[in-house]
């Protein structure tokens, strides 16, 4: 067994209200990471996922509970130094949900050179993670651009660069395609995929779209701020009562094979694809023909 690359243990996060009051937000959420593991986080509005993800970003400290990175303690219950926050937001990377908010700067290069800036790297080096970086999203021959006339895939992508640049081990996405055109998601998704299957960067993608969260090699399903399901994609979406009972839908493919055992069909209890899906009830309608003849025969 490899050491976790991210590993939290009763993870709990409480937001206090103007009269003193505890509301808790995340509740005893224990779960281990492998590093270069593709986790898509589901759940409702307010299950707690982006107060994990701020947790995991040191954004936040915690109620109680612990927080490990590549083995080490970072954030407990007491304050954090300040080193190991500037650390850890360096090796775990966060991208928000609107583009509009994420871009500093007036020029492309300018924005993703922030970071690296940041680090007081030499200036050639600076350049060099620029460019790196902004061909790692394909948004090189924008470099100059102003981030204003950019599509909102394009803003997120430029966002992306500039955590790319800081040469992070993991990337946390908080809904970063929701507001963004089917076009716009696909070409973030494409950078997500990339980022992970090819440079081995542990991935945390917080999303609403069954569709990405079914790329994932991992789903963690959050409801009232604890873990519910967790599971490779397959496994949880095959779960549909339950993935309706935390106000969570399953993949349209899913939704169907689900109706249709329901309906009498001998369907598998897994996910398939379209076309897997469609051979299926090719093979099950001459089933029951043949088995139609046969009782009209006898
Ligand atoms: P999600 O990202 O899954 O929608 P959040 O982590 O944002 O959920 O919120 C979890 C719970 O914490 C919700 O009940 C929400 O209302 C509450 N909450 C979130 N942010 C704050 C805040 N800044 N102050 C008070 N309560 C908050
Ligand atoms: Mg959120």
């Amino acid at each position: 067994m490899t050491a976790p690359y991210i590993e939290t243990r009763g993870l709990s996060y409480s937001y206090e209200d103007a009269d003193g009051n505890l509301h808790p937000a995340l509740d005893g959420v224990s779960v281990s990471i492998p590093r270069g593991q593709f986790v898509a986080v589901l759940g409702h509005n307010g299950s707690g996922k982006s107060t994990f993800a701020k947790l995991l970003n040191m954004i936040l400290t915690p109620t109680a509970g612990e927080i490990y990175v590549d083995g080490q303690l970072v954030s407990t219950p007491s304050e954090p130094d300040e080193d190991t926050v500037f650390d850890v937001r360096r090796r775990i990377g966060m991208v928000h949900q609107n583009p509009d908010n994420q871009i500093v700067a007036s020029i492309v290069e300018e924005d993703v050179a922030f970071g690296p800036e940041n680090l007081g790297l030499a200036t050639e080096d600076i350049r060099l993670r620029v460019d790196a970086s902004l061909e790692a999203v394909k948004m090189r021959q924008y470099a100059s651009a102003a981030p204003s006339r950019l599509s909102g895939g394009q803003k997120q992508r430029v966002a992306i660069a500039g955590i790319i640049a800081m040469l992070p081990e993991c990337v946390i996405f908080d809904e970063s395609t929701s507001m963004l055109d089917p076009s716009g998601r696909r070409e973030v998704m494409n950078t997500i995929l990339s980022l992970n299957r090819g440079r081995g960067i542990t991935v945390i993608h917080i999303t609403h779209d069954m569709s990405e969260a079914a790329l994932a090699d991992r789903v963690i399903v959050l409801s009232d701020g604890r873990v519910r399901l967790d599971g490779a994609p397959d496994e949880i979406f095959a779960r549909v009562e339950e993935m309706r009972s935390f106000s969570l839908d399953v993949p349209q493919s899913t939704a169907l094979l689900y109706e249709l055992r329901g309906a009498g069909f001998l369907m598998p209890e897994r996910t398939m694809s379209a076309a897997a899906c469609a051979r299926y009830i090719k093979d099950e309608l001459s089933r029951l023909a043949d088995a139609g003849r046969e009782s009209s025969e006898g």
